[in-house]
């Protein structure tokens, strides 16, 4: 789906007059969503991981900023594209040689199985742009025929498939040939671990985009409140005698912290059971039976609890304690600290209103 934008232009990015002759001639009126949020960012020199389904326009997201930032008076490689096929390369390369049409950009394709010594006679002339898979693309590296000094943008299209064995530790020596100041763009469809273990390795405060999550998280009002340590408790008593609460669920980090508040909760008068993983099984089945059943109104809880809950009369979740990262959030909230999480979910966290805000601070 390329339309539903936010009503941004492709002016609005301040490209070269020539990139914009190009994605003008190449057809596209207005950028997709998932160019939208890719190309300002991606201007901006961040590193970028970022998801979209099929179709939505991921190429044009990555090749566009890409386009923008390459010097053609600079006969050197500033860009390198990886991807997992030489079907894929080719095609690749073929977009930014219609969007880059009218710039003097050289666009190159290495791909394995095809002749090592035409892709060396190849790099005699000038490459702005090279595209290919990650062990032709480190097999000439390494052999000092590709140079990657200058290369300061990296694209890793099928991120999720760039992470497999098969090309994983080409794709990790590869970066260790680039500049320090290199910004690494990702796409993928899906995030596994792998890509997710990667971003924690390579990319630096990258920016999040999940346009596949883009609905998860309407529907769901967030608040936040800064609230020191040894406030906490008085904090959510102030929220409990404020808030309509129907049922609740509240996070905990740690299965101490989950039996001593749920023992704060009960001594400030209201019914709480608590779940945990040092419990036994059984026990564990008939609290959250008994729970579900609306047998009492709160249940303090860690993580264990996250996944798959689903009951109807929760209306308020409480991340007594800050989650671990934004999946744990996304996972409590049954989708959501503040700007870290915010940034990467791309969803607004309000503070929390003055009502409320008052009753907590002017006590
Ligand atoms: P993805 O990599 O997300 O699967 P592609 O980059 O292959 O998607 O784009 C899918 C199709 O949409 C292509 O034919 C492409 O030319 C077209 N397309 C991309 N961006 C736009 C746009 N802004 N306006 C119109 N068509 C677009
Ligand atoms: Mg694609």
């Amino acid at each position: 789906d390329v339309t539903a934008t936010k009503g941004n232009e492709f002016e609005d990015y301040f490209l070269k007059r020539e990139l914009l002759m190009g994605i003008y001639e190449k057809g596209f009126e207005s950028p997709s969503p998932i160019q939208e949020e890719s190309i300002p960012i991606a201007l901006t020199g961040s590193d970028i991981l970022a998801r979209a389904k099929n179709g939505t326009g991921k190429t044009a997201a990555f090749c566009i900023p890409a386009l923008e930032k390459i010097d053609s008076d600079n006969n050197v490689i500033q860009v390198v594209i990886l991807v997992p096929t030489r079907e894929l390369a080719l095609q690749t390369s073929q977009v930014c040689k219609e969007l880059g049409k009218h710039l003097k950009i050289e666009v190159m394709v290495t791909t394995g199985g095809t002749s090592l010594k035409d892709d060396i006679m190849r790099l005699y002339q000038p490459v702005h742009l090279l595209v290919g898979t990650p062990g032709r693309v480190l097999d000439l590296t390494r052999r000092g025929i590709c140079n990657l000094k200058d290369c300061s943008v990296l694209v890793m299209d099928e991120a999720d498939k760039l992470l497999s064995p098969e090309f994983q530790p080409s794709v990790e020596q590869l970066i260790s040939f680039l500049p320090p100041n290199r910004q690494i763009l990702m796409y993928s469809a899906t995030f596994p671990v792998t890509v997710k273990d990667f971003k924690d390795r390579y990319l630096r405060k990258p920016y999040v985009i999940n346009l596949m999550d883009e609905l998860t998280l309407k529907g769901i009002t967030q608040y936040y409140a800064f609230v020191e340590e040894r406030q906490k408790v008085h904090c959510l008593n102030t929220l409990f005698s404020k808030l309509q609460i129907n049922q609740s669920i509240i996070f905990c980090n740690s299965v101490n912290r989950v039996e001593l508040l749920a023992k704060k909760i009960t001594e400030l008068g209201y019914s709480c059971f608590y779940i945990h993983a040092r419990m036994l099984q059984d026990h564990r089945n008939r609290v959250f039976h008994d729970f579900r059943n609306g047998a009492c109104r709160n249940l303090v809880c860690t993580d264990l609890f996250t996944r798959g809950i689903d009951i109807q009369a929760v209306n308020v979740v409480i991340n007594f304690d800050f989650p671990k990262n934004s999946e744990t959030y996304l996972h409590r909230v049954g989708r959501s600290g503040r700007y870290r999480i915010e940034q990467e979910l791309g969803a607004e966290i309000k503070q929390i209103p003055s009502l409320i805000d008052q009753a907590i601070y002017c006590r």
